[in-house]
């Protein structure tokens, strides 16, 4: 059994795979070809926006959001510490300071509350508070009405990094939409993935999707040799972009899959562990199913129980970023990350993808709840 297998889905749509490929080989246009435009029309209808621009990846998407805002050094971007080390990065490759921010127990998604103290903080430091980034991990949207209360009275831009949330249903509007930027990954493992690298930045202003493009195009101006700012080489691939249309043909219908077999696993294990929570209005994407074990040396027996009855599990993330060495020196919230911290020594992921079957599912569920009893 495979913790995330792509080869199911790739038998599903091979035929028509193949035949976007070779329509690429066939015009040649293998930067910014048609393709990638017909794909970000595409995107933009999925989730209701008016501008999606592909980049190289999602790491970039979120570095030009943050160059799109003209965040550089003296500037503080809050960022959750419980996430995949990009979503700091990024922060620091513009010259900016990250602040880490605590997450909430419930959802694992940035704290409102840590917020609002994180801005004080930074206002007492000098700093120049000018976004945010919250996460929709595991594929469930952040909370944004309460994150937006807070960014309107402090004059903060929302950056929204959706790569592993792409899809996800926030009271009736879809990520991508969420943020006055909004950025995913495309990433082969992320729920929409190419076959390679790939991202996507999402706005609906038009200034700002005009700075974007040009951005990851060298800082080009009216035309490919005119030079009007410093940008970066990020563009998506037209043979990137030409599989990822066949993708997201099937993508709603995969979501729907998804979202079956974590009722499934919820259902089944909610007597024996914490199970993710989803709020009301909210529709997750499951990038990845989450159980929330008592403490660390119990997380480790159950892991390896499940690996030995050949069950692939994930720690996603065992250590926040704020205790990673390239993280240390910049600033964490007064109050500290108590939760990202707790949390980081207890979750563990079970496999997740839209073509487990129900043998597997049931196989699954058996092991984790007897790996339970056994500790
Ligand atoms: C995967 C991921 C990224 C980066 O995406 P890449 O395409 O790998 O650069 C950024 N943020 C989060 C939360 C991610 O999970």
């Amino acid at each position: 059994m495979q913790f995330i297998d792509l080869s199911a889905q790739q038998a599903r749509i091979k035929d028509r795979i193949d035949g976007r490929i070779q329509a690429v080989l066939k015009h040649g246009k293998y930067i910014l070809g048609p393709e990638v435009i017909e794909l970000e029309e595409a995107l933009s209808q999925f989730c209701g926006v008016k501008h999606s621009i592909g980049c190289a990846n999602g790491t970039d998407a979120l570095q030009l959001a943050l160059m799109a805002l003209e965040v550089g050094p003296g500037d503080a971007v809050f960022v959750p510490s419980f996430t995949f080390a990009a979503t700091a990065e990024v922060v620091a490759l513009v010259g900016a300071t990250p602040v880490f921010v605590d997450i909430d127990f419930k959802t694992y998604n940035i704290d409102p509350e840590s917020l609002k103290r994180a801005i004080i903080f930074s206002r007492k430091e000098g700093l120049n508070s000018r976004a945010v980034i919250p996460v929709d991990l595991f594929g469930l949207p952040a909370d944004y009405n309460a994150i937006r209360d807070i960014t309107r009275t402090e004059g903060l831009q929302i950056i929204a990094d959706s790569a592993q949330g792409f899809g996800g249903v926030y009271h009736n509007r879809r990520t991508g939409t969420l943020g006055d930027i909004s950025t995913t990954s495309f990433f082969p493992a992320k729920p929409l993935g190419c076959y390679g690298d790939g991202g996507a930045v999402f706005t609906d202003d038009d200034g700002l999707a005009d700075h974007i493009r040009s951005l990851r195009f060298h800082g080009k101006g009216s035309y490919k040799y005119d030079n009007v700012r410093i940008g970066l080489n990020s563009r998506l691939d037209t043979l990137q972009a030409a599989i990822l249309l066949e993708k997201l043909a099937i993508y709603e219908d995969e979501i729907a899959h998804r979202n079956e077999i974590a009722d499934r696993y919820t259902h089944a294990l909610s007597e024996y562990y914490g199970t993710p929570t989803i709020p009301d209005g909210y529709r997750s994407i499951w990038a990845q199913y989450t159980l929330l074990s008592d403490n660390e040396a119990q997380r480790y027996q159950i892991m390896t129980t499940l690996k030995s009855a050949g069950i692939p599990t994930m720690i996603y993330y065992p250590t926040p970023l704020h205790q990673q060495k390239a993280y240390k020196a910049f600033p964490v919230v007064p109050t500290g990350l108590p939760v990202s911290d707790e949390v980081a020594k207890r979750v563990f992921s079970l496999p997740m993808h839209p073509y487990l079957s129900l043998q597997d599912q049931s196989k699954i569920i058996s092991a984790v709840k007897d790996a339970v009893a056994n500790v």
